[in-house]
């Protein structure tokens, strides 16, 4: 069966995560079909949702615009997988503690935008994952630092001793870029770990 992978593409490039997705499927033996979400109207056709990087100010305000943002609150509230990364994870939070990010609480996490090694603004990390057998090389770019994590939330994995990938239910939320170094397990995890079917 052909998965139907919706990617929220209101802001910038989201072909990397289009080809993180294909490889996932294709491991699994399944078709896959990318959408790109700039309108409402498609989300509901899709089975798992990617909400990416980029300006988490943008993309609140564009899937709002749009009427993009309850739709993907239906989708995980259908119990469908969801993928928010860096700034999507902002969105997906229950505080952003920014007032131009209306935050779309399908995540009980707190974070705080721009926060993480304020030293130097991107870093790659290997990063111990809940079930990986090997690190997974993460990319932080401007990420946010999850500073609360609420019952019910499950921490994958921690750089620095911050929470830096957490699932509750349907939902996987990382701080960093998955889709950057052709390594697919966080895709994979979202999509097809059984636990979040
Ligand atoms: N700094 C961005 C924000 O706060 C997130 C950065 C990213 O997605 N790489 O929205």
């Amino acid at each position: 069966m052909t998965l139907t992978a919706g990617v929220v593409a209101v802001q910038g490039d989201v072909s990397e995560h289009a080809e993180a997705i294909e490889r996932a499927a294709a491991a699994h033996g399944r078709e896959s079909e990318v959408v790109e979400i700039r309108e409402s109207g498609l989300v509901p056709d899709c089975d798992a949702l990617l909400m990416p990087g980029g300006e988490s100010t943008t993309i609140s305000r564009l899937i709002q615009r749009e009427g993009i943002a309850g739709e993907i609150i239906a989708h995980v509230e259908a119990g469908k997988p969801l993928l928010a990364t860096c700034a999507g994870l902002i969105v997906a939070s229950t505080d952003a503690q920014d007032d131009r990010v209306e935050t779309l609480n399908l995540l009980d996490v707190t974070v705080e935008r721009n926060a993480f090694g304020r030293q130097k603004d991107s870093f790659e990390a290997p990063l111990d994952v809940e079930g990986f057998d090997e690190p997974f090389p993460a990319v932080f770019i401007r990420a946010p630092v999850i500073d609360e994590v609420f019952a019910g939330v499950e921490v994958l994995a921690r750089w620095d001793d911050n929470p830096v990938a957490v699932r509750q239910g349907p939902v996987v939320g990382t701080s960093f870029h998955p889709e950057l170094t052709g390594d697919s397990r966080i895709h994979d995890l979202a999509f097809f770990d059984a636990s979040t079917r």
